[in-house]
């Protein structure tokens, strides 16, 4: 009991000079950078299901959902109460709306219904804007995405599957795929004993004898990631008796009944809460073959070749909502008399952040676009520039959600904000789909074996020669240091990011705006200006940098 009795509820302040929630805003309408790299790479034909997805994913109650299904974790139900093997995970309804609301929108499947060369870039916006909503749940749409052309080397079970996938809407219960209104479909390649190394995997396949058809062999072993394990299949390798070989472990088996797949544990990750990665073993799962016996690495690679478009997708869209609720929140407060956004050391935090994104989206969208391209130039490129994006925008991902997050000031640290989730997400995409390392040691075996892919990536720049004077010389002096001695594995990082970023200045050398061009290749190409974000050089354009991140 208080001493004294108030007679009225006392006034203690007014909440003023706080900035309102960043909600109900359209995510592609308000993204000047990411529309005009979508319009000079595809056309308007994109637009309308841009618009319609922007407009659903920055809704206030989809961002609820988003923070939701990360706040209340899945659960694994191994058994079910009279000791039955279940292995089933239980999601939060957010993450199944989530999910219905991404497959209703295609971003798994459009590539695929759209005969179009620019099919890929229209998967890789829709990912990126629902990204800003939530990640985890792009991790399975993403999957079955990139599954499809695994799966159509196999003509047989694994074109029945595309066909199902394609097309297909969330249908979350376990049933055979026939009965199932649309599929996911998983991929399960990482052991205890090596993730990178595959070839070290221990997995193995038996044949199963005629009774059990053509292709079709029972796999034991064990993978130590496994991040859909509620997917109606998984693509998986095993060592069958002539090599490591590419399967479709299916969670209903031909007979009908559960495929003994356990899920043995959730990994307690650091982010990426909704999605319920797993550790699994096979306990004579059935499967088919897909691709030959020994061409497992070859098979599956297609399947990983595509995933890395999501890494960079879903990066992008971390980057882009940190970015916007960093320059909304400093366009909305005030401190010292002045707008944070007009203090100039503040002003050169938002622009040297809108850079980064800039060269982001360019970058994104340029391989977005390859990834449609069927001549050998544009596919020796996208395999060579997808690796390149991976390796940089990752890289830079976590410093940049976290310079954004210091833009807040307090409220940006408190999980209230999106910043927290996106930081704990932001080294995700580092690390899987091949992590730094084995990313870079990826494009410098690809430079030495393919040399269609150093040429298409050398013509690609050199188109862009003349749109600024630091690009002629940087190329010249690249080509010429890669020529005289290939880069040792030492220098693989150096040389990726020397690749990467030569790359990016290219597009904004090409495509502009002048403001934003200059101020990348002085920067991040001459090296002029700090290591630091907020630190470009001198005689920058902020204003005009700045003046397109208005949300
Ligand atoms: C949240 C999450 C979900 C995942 N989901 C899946 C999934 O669904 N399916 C799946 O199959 N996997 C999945 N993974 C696994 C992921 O793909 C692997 O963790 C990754 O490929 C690295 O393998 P590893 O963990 O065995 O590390 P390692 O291969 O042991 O690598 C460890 C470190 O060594 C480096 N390295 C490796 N080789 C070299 C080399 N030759 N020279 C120099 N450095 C090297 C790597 O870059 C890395 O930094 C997931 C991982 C995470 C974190």
């Amino acid at each position: 009991m208080l001493p004294y009795a108030p007679e009225t509820e006392l006034e203690t302040h007014e909440v003023t000079n706080q900035p309102s929630p960043l909600v109900d805003l359209n995510l592609y309408e308000t993204d000047v950078a990411l529309r005009e790299a979508v319009r000079r790479e595809a056309g308007d034909w994109l637009d309308a299901r841009a618009l319609a997805l922007g407009e659903i994913v920055g809704s206030e109650a989809v961002l609820t959902l988003g923070a939701d299904a990360n706040r209340y974790r899945p659960e694994l139900v191994q058994f079910d109460r009279y000791g039955r093997r279940l292995d089933e995970v239980r999601f939060h309804p957010s993450y199944h709306q989530l999910m219905a609301l991404a497959m209703a929108h295609g971003i798994h499947d459009l590539a695929w219904t759209e005969a179009r060369p620019d099919a890929h870039l229209a998967h890789a916006v829709l990912l990126a804007l629902f990204t800003e909503a939530e990640a985890g749940t792009m991790c399975p749409i993403n999957m079955t995405y990139a599954a499809v052309p695994a799966l159509r080397t196999d003509p047989g079970v694994g074109g029945y599957w595309s066909e199902r996938l394609i097309g297909g809407r969330y249908d979350a219960p376990l049933r055979p795929i026939a009965e199932k209104a649309g599929i996911t479909v998983g991929m399960a390649m990482t052991e205890k004993q090596g993730g990178s190394d595959v070839r070290a995997n221990t997995t193995r396949a038996e044949r199963l004898g005629e009774a059990g058809g053509e292709g079709l062999y029972r796999l034991v072993g064990h993978k130590w990631f496994c991040s859909a394990p509620m997917s109606d299949g998984f693509l998986t390798l095993a060592y069958a008796p002539d090599g490591l070989t590419c399967f479709l472990a299916p969670r209903i088996a031909p007979g009908g009944e559960r495929n003994p797949i356990h899920v043995m544990r959730l990994k307690d990750k650091l982010g990426n809460t909704s999605n319920a990665s797993s550790e699994i073993e096979y306990h004579d799962a059935v499967a088919w073959r897909i691709g030959d016996e020994g061409r497992g690495v070859k098979t599956i690679i297609e399947m990983v070749h595509h995933t890395r478009l999501g890494t960079i997708s879903g990066t992008l869209g971390i980057m882009r909502r940190a970015l916007a609720e960093a320059a909304h929140h400093v366009a909305g407060r005030t401190a010292f008399q002045k707008r944070l956004i007009d203090q100039p050391a503040m002003t050169a935090v938002i622009a040297d952040l809108a850079v980064e994104y800039e060269a982001a989206t360019a970058l994104v969208i340029r391989v977005a676009r390859a990834f449609g391209d069927e001549d050998e130039h544009g596919r020796a490129f996208a395999r060579l520039a997808v690796a390149l994006a991976k390796f940089r925008l990752t890289k830079r991902c976590p410093e940049f959600v976290y310079e954004c997050m210091e833009c807040l000031g307090g409220v940006g640290y408190v999980e209230e904000t999106p910043l927290p989730r996106y930081y704990r997400e932001a080294p995700l995409n580092a690390i899987w789909e091949g992590s730094g390392n084995v990313i870079a040691l990826d494009v410098l075996r690809t430079l030495a074996r393919e040399p269609a892919a150093m040429a298409a990536y050398v013509t690609e720049i050199e188109e862009t020669r003349g749109a600024h004077p630091a690009i002629g010389p940087a190329l010249d002096a690249l080509v010429r240091d890669m020529r005289s001695e290939p880069p040792a594995e030492a220098q693989a990082r150096q040389s990726v990011e020397r690749l990467a970023i030569l790359l990016q200045a290219s597009l904004l050398a090409r495509h502009g705006p002048a403001a934003v061009a200059d101020a990348f290749i002085r920067s991040r190409l001459l090296g002029e200006g700090g290591r630091c974000y907020g630190a470009l050089p001198a005689g920058a354009d902020l204003a005009t940098i700045v003046g397109r991140q208005a949300v």
